[in-house]
């Protein structure tokens, strides 16, 4: 079986970090968008019975600002146009914080089909634990998410949990 997946999110919040944890030493495509500054990442992951191909989803973010330059019309239509063909989606945002940029990006994601599973990254710098549980059960209630997942994409951690979610959409 073959499942195509995007990583989305606001910038900054790991989505290269995730894809690179992901993907490790398996990378086979890279690949740039000429003519944009954002950059638009591909991998495909191959296990025994399965193959991963993950896509960095560009032009997520561009929502409020410059909105009437072409080249941002264009990119949030790419974006939108990738999102229609997905088996699912990873939605990452940060530990803490719900941003406007994490809202614009949910926005987007109203009419998409696919699963969204949420990845809440950078759980290794959370200052107390015990705030996890109410900020998951929180910015879980924006969405049916198909799972949450707290991961650490920078350490690894639970980011093989977050595999095995996805895996059952492909
Ligand atoms: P992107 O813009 O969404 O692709 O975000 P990047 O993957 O470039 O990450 C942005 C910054 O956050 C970088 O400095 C990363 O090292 C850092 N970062 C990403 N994931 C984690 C994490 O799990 N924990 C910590 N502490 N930092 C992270
Ligand atoms: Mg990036």
């Amino acid at each position: 079986t073959c499942g195509f997946v995007a990583i989305v999110g606001r910038p900054n919040v790991g989505k290269s970090t995730l894809m690179n944890r992901i993907l490790g030493q398996k990378v086979s495509i890279t690949s740039r968008r000429p003519q944009t500054t954002r950059h638009q990442v591909m991998g495909i992951k191959t296990e025994d019975d399965a193959q991963f191909i993950y896509v960095d989803t560009p032009g997520m973010h561009i929502m409020s600002k410059d909105r009437n330059k072409a080249i941002n019309h264009f990119m949030n239509q790419a974006a939108t146009q990738a999102l229609r063909d997905v088996d699912c989606v990873v939605f990452i945002i940060d530990r803490t914080r719900w941003s406007d940029e994490d809202q614009a990006v949910l926005k987007r994601l109203e009419h998409v089909k696919a699963p969204v599973i949420l990845a809440v990254n950078k759980v290794d710098r959370l200052q107390d634990k015990a705030t996890l549980l109410p900020w998951l059960s929180e910015v879980g209630a924006r969405r049916d998410f198909a799972a949450i997942v707290p991961i650490s994409a920078k350490h690894g951690t639970q980011v093989d949990t977050l595999e095995e979610e996805v895996a059952k959409y492909l």
